[in-house]
């Protein structure tokens, strides 16, 4: 297909933050409220994905709109919004140290503030220069607010009372000097006149709806003004695996992001594998049944062939080595298969130059994790001697014991998001490897601290 601006691809977002802000929440009200009314607006539930067509959101923006003095055409087919809000998926969402995901939603519970995760979020935003908007969410938490359901926030807003009004900015103002603490300037999205120079806070509230408008309106905004270019449809297929499922009657399956191009039944494929490079064939590409409600555990709709951007579970043989977070590749008729295996390796094989002589093991559970703790034990000055993907298992400990001769503080493994397996453990225990355990890159690094701290003294 012909590059053109006219033919734009679905913008695909992700939703980010501290956990309990409300992220889940916040994109089944998206879905819900588009689903309720009995229509469903023709909103897809995609592997790993929901899709939004514009039609759907035009529904949901109706009223924000009748009030905008300034029109917005919606040129973009719609919104592919990744469904496991977090890191983890966002982290996946890489192509060659570019994101796959064009925009982001950074969720902020309003009546925390910052806190260790969101903070975390926005660096892995910066890394990537990915653009985001801010929700400020639970507002329905100010005290004495009065609900009205689905109300764009400044409709909203103008019914509340004085107090209510004033506790809210008060929150606004504390969580703009936060986000400056942390070198951002930030202002209510309403109120952003430069949205290069300024985050858009958006005020919301996922039990009640409030603010929902706001969010789908800017998303598609942002994405038609900012991104034009990385929107159009390119012939080169870009695609991403978000997940490695066990399924059962179908085998080990891919859960993958299409960000771009089409892939069909049949292609002759490669992703990165613990053992290297895989090559496979397509054997089916599959989407959850259209009506959530008849959904038979299990069953599928099988597609001949998927076009960016969607969520589809690929089958295929051989693929119980595969890492998520890898790359996808289509291997054509005058490519070359080694070239290619060797690129979609580089994911993995580039993250071995940071491994040094000394230093600690760190294993996670998907490429795009590892490479996010990496950068950080890097900030953080703490050397890596040894890296792997999956369960941590006895083979992993036996590596790290390595360190027990050469430099005993570093005879320990760092976990992420991972599970240890019981003779592991044991060995571990046995041979005096410490591990430690998290699924927070901040709670790792207190917990490595405050040990190195004990080992000193
Ligand atoms: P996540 O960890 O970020 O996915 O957070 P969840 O979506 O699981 O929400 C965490 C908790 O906060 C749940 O008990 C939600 O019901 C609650 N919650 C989420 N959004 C709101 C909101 O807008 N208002 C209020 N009052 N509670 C919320
Ligand atoms: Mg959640």
């Amino acid at each position: 297909a012909a590059r053109s601006a006219d033919d734009l691809r679905s913008p695909i977002c992700v939703i980010l933050g501290h956990v309990d802000t409300g992220k889940t929440k916040l994109l089944d009200k998206i879905r819900q409220t588009n689903v309720q009314g009995g229509e469903a607006g023709g909103i897809t539930q995609q592997i790993g994905a929901t899709f939004f067509p514009m039609s759907a959101i035009n529904e949901k923006t109706k009223k924000l709109r009748e009030n905008l003095t300034k029109q917005v055409e919606y040129k973009l087919p719609g919104l592919l919004i990744i469904d496991t809000p977090g890191h983890e998926s966002f982290s996946n969402l890489r192509s060659r140290g570019s994101s796959l995901c064009n925009i982001a939603v950074l969720v902020v519970d309003i009546m925390h503030g910052l806190e260790p995760q969101t903070i975390e979020s926005l660096q892995l935003l910066k890394d990537r220069k990915t653009p985001f908007v801010v929700a400020l969410n639970k507002i329905d938490r100010l005290f004495d607010w009065q609900v009205y359901p689905n109300y764009p926030v400044q409709e909203s807003l103008k019914l509340q009372k004085k107090h209510v009004i004033k506790e809210f900015n008060d929150r606004v103002e504390k969580t703009m000097l936060a986000f400056s603490e942390q070198g951002l300037n930030s202002c209510l999205y309403y109120n952003n006149k430069n949205f290069s120079k300024y985050v858009s806070l958006i005020p919301t509230s996922a039990h009640t709806g409030e603010g929902v408008p706001d969010i789908l309106h800017l998303l598609v905004e942002l994405s038609q003004s900012r991104m034009t270019d990385s929107l159009m449809y390119l012939s080169e297929i870009e695609c991403t695996v978000l997940e490695v499922k066990v399924i059962e009657g179908l085998g080990t399956t891919l859960d993958i992001i299409l960000s771009n191009g089409i892939l069909k039944e049949g292609d002759k494929i490669v992703v990165c594998g613990t053992n290297g490079p895989i090559s496979t064939v397509v054997r089916a590409l599959l989407t959850p049944q259209p009506m959530r409600e008849l959904r038979v555990k299990g069953e599928y709709v099988k597609h001949k062939e998927v076009k960016a951007a969607l969520g589809v579970k690929l089958v295929a043989s051989d693929l119980e080595n595969a890492i998520a977070g890898s790359r996808l590749m289509v291997i054509g008729p005058d490519d070359d298969e080694e070239e290619i295996m060797d690129a979609v390796m580089e994911d993995l094989t580039g993250l071995m130059e940071n491994v040094e002589k000394k230093g600690v093991c760190v294993q996670a559970s998907t490429l795009g994790s590892l490479e996010a703790l990496l950068t950080f034990l890097k900030q953080m000055e703490i050397p890596v001697s040894g890296i792997n993907i999956g369960p941590v298992h006895k083979k992993d400990i036996i590596r790290a014991s390595i360190m027990l001769e050469k430099a005993k503080e570093y005879a320990q493994l760092l976990a992420f998001d991972v599970t240890i397996d019981k003779d592991a453990q044991e060995l571990a225990d046995q041979v005096g490897v410490k591990i430690f355990k998290a699924d927070i890159i901040y709670h790792l690094f207190d917990s490595y601290k405050s040990y190195m701290a004990e080992l000193a003294e």
